[in-house]
């Protein structure tokens, strides 16, 4: 059955926005080896649905548009001067790619960014666009976006302890806070101060007894990369 659902996973577009009713790619790869219809990935459209009937050994089924829109090749951006720091977005945002603290601003690391549109609508000043990306760097972000959506997930689990979380918010607060006061100076490579505060916040993360600390390394090269 893995290895079922892995060939199913690997032909999915990795987007993680679950327009498939499904939180993400894997789980609907899940599903569609249980049974359930695999025509629901609007974003990877008709080519992506062919393999996988290939691949289940079924007849041609058409894509259900009602799982849609597709989805673009690109990446979210916050507008700075307009956010107002609600962090809505962060909670929305499938694959951890956005950093920013209550009342701070936030922005979006583009390595991370599927694209995925999850946080546009939760922003109540309508300050996140879209800008287009090729198709090439779309592919290259996609394919490594499963490891982030696990990780998010990881953080989001029941499992977390309260004081951990504390920990996390308070080093996320201070970084910010740091990382806000380059950015007003406008003299950084803001990627790199971002990436920075993300390597930190995995490693805070590192020694916790539910986190393997060898994808937590793994996901600290990806983004040293
Ligand atoms: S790209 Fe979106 S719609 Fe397609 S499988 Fe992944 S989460 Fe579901
Ligand atoms: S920043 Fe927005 S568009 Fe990009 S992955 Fe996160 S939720 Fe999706
Ligand atoms: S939802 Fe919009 S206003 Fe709120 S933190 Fe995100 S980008 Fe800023």
């Amino acid at each position: 059955m893995n290895d079922l659902i892995e060939s199913i996973n690997v032909e999915l577009p990795q987007y993680q926005c679950g327009r498939c009713d499904t939180p993400g790619c894997k789980p609907y790869a899940t599903e569609i080896a249980n049974g359930t219809p695999p025509n629901r990935c609007v974003p990877g459209g008709q080519e992506t649905l062919d393999k996988i009937t290939k691949i289940l050994g079924q007849k041609r089924s058409v894509l259900n548009e009602n799982y849609g829109p597709p989805l673009n090749h690109q990446v979210a951006k916050v507008i700075e001067d307009d956010c107002i720091g609600c962090k809505k977005c962060i909670d929305a945002c499938p694959v951890d790619a956005i950093i920013g603290s209550a009342n701070l601003m936030h922005t979006i690391i583009e390595d991370l960014c599927t694209g995925c549109e999850l946080c546009i609508e939760p922003c109540p000043v309508d300050c996140i666009e879209l800008l287009p990306i090729t198709n090439e760097r779309s592919s290259e972000i996609r394919k490594k976006s499963e490891k982030f959506f696990i990780l998010k997930n990881f953080i989001q689990d029941g499992k977390t302890k309260r004081k951990q979380l504390n920990k996390n918010i308070h080093l996320n607060t201070e970084l910010s806070m740091q990382i806000n006061a380059k950015i007003n100076k406008r003299s950084l490579n803001k990627n790199k101060a971002l990436k920075k505060m993300q390597i930190g916040l995995l490693q805070a993360n590192k020694n916790e007894k539910y986190v393997n600390s060898k994808d937590i390394d793994k996901l600290i090269s990806t983004l040293k990369k």
